[in-house]
């Protein structure tokens, strides 16, 4: 055998782990995949979905060829044939009913894929659509809204900057699971155990008693959906108490007065009754957080996917800032990617928020409409209801609310096509899906997650093997599709259209205002040379970004051929201070009271006066993650799926017993939406009066192709999960904290 190493990042979550993948160059295959103890970044860590890419590469259900459907049946047919029959449909509807016809929703993959990031934007525009929606309205929407109103930019998100960090108060997240998510961190718990070795704490507050909190030195159970009533008192008892030191960004903060106005309404003792946790307590950890030499708040899916996401996770920043700790080592930073371009260009003009509304007059924001509101948009009526629909890498019926209603709505749809590689929950409603080639055929480089990072480091991914005869890197459909739809008379080469992506991003990363102010486009494209795709572009933005070579090969800074050079990667070093340059508010501030957020806290306030209902049925259901899982995709690997059922419902013993209800038995769980029957957990880890169970299951749906996840199918959460129930700012999906009513089932 003649075996080979290669070196690359997992893409398959945030972490983006170094791998030392083992081939087989003879048979070309993959022998093992290792951890990358050289890897500037993970130092050897992985998880064990890391193999997984090798179960991937390999599945025999992953599509290889486009497929149409006929009936019930998939035909393959060649590229050409299908992308241009999906461009024919496209423009059919579209020149019949209007682009608000056409419908668009990016799954999470998306963002792992820096050739689909870069790329997707062109297909977008060439087919003139507004109702595009995407993963983040399930996920994050809330903090990247905080995060534009305080900061000026939805990515400038600050990152607990936990290898220095001697307290961290962490809400709703679970990142020994996760390994971070909006903080780039593999190894969360060796992260975890030298915080704490090195004399730090760690505060977990989590209706479940998660991994995370399992490390942790303390743990409070809270009740679903109250974290912004938490966070208020917190804030409230630095005010009282006079703890507040605003440290080095204090010349920057506008809104303290408005900020001290608000949280003098929710001292600890007004919110206990909703957050489940004692007045002492949350005056005890404000005391602690204020005094501790450095500190950082975090929360996460929990504070985001629940009704006061906007709220909850604005007032993560708030605690962070009132205690001095923002844009400090040690507190949360902002990362300075090598490949930064866009939190350095001019201040946008227009906020990007509410410039269009959905049916239901829910806001736009970053260009996209809350998914909760895709069901509706489809069922809708006019010219104003989507007609066509594009799906990336995503499984909306799995992801996103009521996935029973969602499943009704795309089977109704006039056309649908589906970039993707499994015909899934989803995608089985497609007429047309058209696969990209595997992740290990495929150049990459973590274009946003080093945004998120919690230390400045460069790889490349190159590919494992070479690509399959006639087969598609993402960024090439969604190329060559965007020419075929675009309204230039006649179709527009692929070509065109990468050469049109390039000089725009080549237009923002040179010239003045720029690392490159004396540069024009002409230069820099000179300069990369002839190479296409998005290779060019990561030479462009590598080597016009903060830590590049200048286009002058001379000096030491990065570019594509230097990362070509360095398999482990680059690290470049610490998080920085950042703040002002980071600032991108109207006032150059960073603004605390922000008036879309302070406008939210009545809705606060009213729900706090509300009594809740006497149901002894009535419980509240939340998610969970797991390691072994990879959100709504992956379930059909082997190496994953195997073992123990996992998608079970947790219970807390107190309300087992009052319920009836018995460990390894059934349950019927009933919501305002749905209902299904699940197999019982009986444990202490679960908050009494909370349930759980995992998302991204429920695979025996008719006409799914994944055989092994079909043996573990699991039910889907989301056949519970209410579109109704949103976050109002963001209209961020409502995942936690829905009322059910569980009973025994036979
Ligand atoms: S934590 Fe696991 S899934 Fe995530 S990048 Fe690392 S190895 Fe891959």
């Amino acid at each position: 055998m003649a075996s080979e190493i290669v070196y690359r990042n997992c893409s398959l979550c945030e972490a983006h782990c170094g791998i030392a993948i083992e081939v087989d160059r003879t048979e070309e295959r993959v022998v093992t995949i290792r951890g990358d103890a050289d890897d500037a970044f993970s130092r050897g860590y992985l998880c064990p979905k890391a193999y997984a890419l090798k179960g991937l590469h390999e599945d025999p259900d992953r599509l290889r060829r486009p497929v149409r459907r006929v009936g019930q049946e998939w035909q393959e047919i060649d590229w050409d044939e299908a992308l241009d029959l999906v461009a024919a449909q496209l423009r059919q509807v579209r020149d019949t009913h209007g682009p608000s016809a056409i419908g668009s929703y990016a799954g999470n993959p998306t963002v792992h894929d820096f050739g689909a990031g870069l790329y997707l934007p062109a297909l977008l525009k060439a087919l003139g659509n507004h109702k595009r929606f995407t993963a983040s309205s399930v996920d994050q929407l809330p903090k990247q809204l905080s995060s534009l109103l305080m900061y000026g930019r939805g990515l400038s998100i600050p990152v607990p900057d936990i290898d220095r960090t001697s307290y961290m108060l962490l809400l709703g997240a679970n990142p020994v699971v996760s390994n971070g998510s909006l903080m780039t961190a593999p190894d969360m718990p060796g992260r975890i155990e030298r915080l704490r070795a090195r004399g730090g704490k760690l505060v977990v507050i989590d209706p479940r008693r998660s991994e995370t909190a399992r490390m942790a030195d303390e743990h409070h159970f809270i009740r679903p959906g109250t974290d912004a009533w938490f966070l208020f008192s917190l804030v409230h008892v630095l005010f009282d108490e006079g703890l507040v030191r605003l440290g080095r960004v204090a010349p920057w903060v506008r809104g303290l007065d408005e900020l001290r106005a608000l949280a003098a309404k929710l001292p600890p003792e007004a919110t206990a009754r909703r957050t489940g946790i004692a007045p002492d307590t949350v005056r005890r950890l404000a005391r602690e957080i204020a005094a501790a030499d450095s500190a950082v708040c975090y929360g996460r899916i929990g504070t985001c996917t629940q009704q006061f996401g906007t709220l909850a996770s604005w007032l993560v920043d708030c605690v962070t800032i009132l205690t001095g700790n923002l844009d400090s080592p040690g507190g949360a930073m902002f990362p300075h990617p090598a490949t930064a371009t866009a939190d350095e260009a001019p201040r946008p003009g227009k906020l990007p928020y509410g410039r269009w509304r959905s049916l239901r007059g829910l806001p736009e924001a970053f260009g996209e409409l809350p998914a909760a509101t895709l069901a509706e948009e489809i069922e809708g009526n006019g010219n104003e209801r989507i007609r066509a629909f594009v799906t990336l890498a995503g499984n909306p019926v799995l992801s996103c609310q009521n996935g029973a209603r969602l499943a009704r709505a795309l089977a109704s749809l006039d056309f649908m096509v589906s970039i993707d590689i499994y015909i899934n929950e989803t995608t089985r409603f497609a007429h047309v899906i058209l696969p990209p080639r595997s992740p290990l055929e495929q150049l990459n480089y973590e274009l946003v997650f080093s945004r998120l990072a919690v230390r400045h480091v460069a790889k490349l991914s190159p590919p494992v093997f070479e690509p399959a005869p006639d087969t598609r890197d993402q960024w090439q459909i969604l190329a060559e599709l965007a020419g075929r739809v675009s309204r230039v008379p006649g179709d527009v080469p692929g070509d065109m259209i990468d050469e049109l992506v390039f000089s725009t991003l080549c237009s923002k990363a040179v010239g003045p205002g720029t690392h490159c102010p004396d540069l024009g486009v002409a230069q820099a494209r000179a300069a990369v040379g002839k190479q296409r795709g998005p290779a060019r572009i990561l030479d462009l933005l590598l080597r016009a970004g903060p830590y590049g070579d200048r286009f002058d090969e001379a000096r030491p800074g990065l570019s594509l051929a230097r990362l070509r050079a360095e398999p482990h990667g680059v690290d470049i070093g610490p998080l920085e201070p950042r703040v002002p340059q980071v600032l991108a508010t109207e006032s150059g501030a960073i603004e605390l009271a922000p008036a879309l957020i302070v406008g939210d806290v009545a809705r606060l306030h009213a729900e706090l006066e509300k009594d809740e209902p006497d149901d002894p049925e009535r419980l509240l259901l939340i998610g969970r993650r797991q390691l072994r899982n990879n959100n709504s995709w992956m379930g059909n690997i082997h190496s994953l799926a195997k073992g123990r059922e996992r998608c079970t419902l947790l219970v807390h013993s107190v309300d087992a017993e009052r319920l009836g209800l018995v460990d390894g038995g059934r349950a019927r769980v009933r919501s305002r939406v749905g209902e299904l029957t699940v197999t019982v957990t009986v444990t202490g880890e679960i908050m009494p009066g909370v349930v759980s169970l995992p998302h991204g299951f429920g695979h025996d749906a008719d006409g799914v192709r994944l055989r092994v996840a079909r043996e573990h199918a699991g039910v889907n959460t989301n056949l519970l999960t209410d579109e109704a129930a949103i976050d109002v700012p963001s209209g961020n999906a409502v995942l936690n904290g829905i009322p059910v009513q569980v009973s025994p089932a036979p």
